[in-house]
């Protein structure tokens, strides 16, 4: 059996998986630090999961079909629809990561576990990816590291200084 990976495809689950991990992080670690009560922290996290991977959704469908539209004669194969789901899936998946450490420990601890978590699955994610597109997975997975971890600093720094 041969699996063929669609680009579009592949751009919707990485860009979902980056996305959901460095501003869920910054979610929740923000509601945290603001609110003591660990069901309301997880329930707002949800909340903001839920609606994010709707809205790249829509964003993801909304924006490919507006490249399909401008280029009519390219190789586009991909279905929008899928690709819409894709980055839905990939986000819901992804987000649920940072927001796992809540459910087992207190928010002082899980906030660092929170962090550490998001960090090492953005290297993951970077280390197959890595793989997939054969360039380095080591290399990408620092990459990944670097760029998702500065996304996730600034959030947290930014966060921070407004008490958000
Ligand atoms: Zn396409």
């Amino acid at each position: 059996m041969k699996i063929r990976l669609e680009e579009d495809y592949f751009r919707s689950v990485i860009f979902g998986l980056q996305d959901a991990l460095v501003s869920t992080t910054g979610v929740v670690v923000g509601i945290s630090a603001g609110v003591s009560d660990r069901a309301i922290i997880i329930l707002a996290a949800f909340v903001a999961v839920s609606v994010e991977a709707s809205s790249m959704a829509a964003g993801e469908y909304s924006s490919e079909k507006a490249v399909h539209q401008m280029n009519r004669k390219s190789k586009h194969k991909d279905n929008l629809i899928i690709g819409a789901a894709l980055m839905f899936l990939a986000y819901l998946i992804a987000g649920m990561i940072p927001v796992f450490p809540f459910l087992i420990f207190a928010p002082d601890i899980a906030r660092v576990v929170s962090i550490c978590a998001a960090l090492a699955t953005l290297f993951l994610v970077g280390y197959i990816k890595g793989k997939v597109v054969k360039q380095g997975a080591m290399r990408s997975a620092v990459e990944m590291l670097i760029i998702g971890g500065l996304a996730t600093a600034i959030g947290l720094i930014v966060g921070n200084f407004l008490k958000v």
